[in-house]
């Protein structure tokens, strides 16, 4: 009830009446929020990029009890450059769609918020390609929800996964890893010794893998998407934005 402020992000958008805007915000201390913004379609409303997607800022909200609404944003950052390239769109929007999933109302949500707002920052202005970023996103997400992929031993026989060249690996959706060349079949999913290497470092280094020129391959970020699917128990829209 009352004022209150917090950190926030902008997950989802839908036009209200003729001029407001119903906003999602992830706020790290206090989950989903759906929130409304007043006034925000009209193009002199200082609400105006507080209510765009993807933008994050500081909120200040007022609860009536029933219903939450803006009354100020100072904004950090509008990731701007994710309006400019489809690539990286697409990308950032499957980001957004997973958030909407996965984040609860009134559940603080802190080491999952940073870890989304810094995979936003390498996808708006890194270096590295969306596919690598979103893959980086994905393996996070999971650990942080108990959902961890199992990289470095076989899930089924238990041995060490040492990533040869030329060798052929699996990914189980249920017994959610990688699968040795022996455990490996023939006609599941397939990951080469660098998809296996890229996991590993993916899983060691979360997302300054992506500084250090982490590139993976399409097997490796469908991989993450199956498993994301599965274990969250949906399906994503935005994944036929995805052009590969
Ligand atoms: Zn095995």
């Amino acid at each position: 009830m009352g004022q209150f402020k917090t950190n926030a992000i902008v997950i989802g958008r839908t036009d209200y009446r003729d001029h407001d805007r119903m906003l999602t915000l992830f706020s790290p201390d206090r989950g989903r929020l759906e929130v409304l913004a007043r006034r925000a379609k009209s193009p002199k409303s200082p609400l105006l990029s507080a209510s765009e997607l993807f933008c994050s800022g500081e909120y200040v909200l007022y609860s009536s009890g029933e219903h939450t609404s803006v009354v100020s944003c100072q904004v950090t950052d509008a990731f701007y450059p994710l309006r400019e390239d489809y690539e990286r769109l697409s990308h950032g929007t499957l980001m957004l769609e997973m958030c909407r999933v996965v984040v609860q109302p009134e559940q603080p949500e802190q080491r999952f918020f940073l870890h989304f707002l810094r995979s936003l920052a390498h996808l708006a202005y890194g270096s590295a390609s969306p596919r690598s970023v979103t893959a980086v996103f994905m393996a996070g997400l999971l650990s942080l929800n108990g959902f961890r992929p199992a990289v470095r031993k076989c899930t089924c026989c238990g041995n060490a996964l040492i990533p040869g060249e030329g060798m052929t690996y699996g990914f189980s959706l249920t017994r959610g890893g990688i699968l040795c060349p022996a455990c490996c079949i023939a006609d599941g999913r397939t990951l080469t010794g660098k998809d296996v290497a890229d996991m590993q470092w993916i899983m060691k280094e979360g997302l300054a893998a992506l500084d250090g020129g982490l590139k993976v391959s399409s097997a490796v970020f469908y991989a993450l998407l199956e498993m994301a699917k599965k274990r969250l128990e949906c399906t994503f829209q935005s994944e036929k934005m995805l052009a590969f």
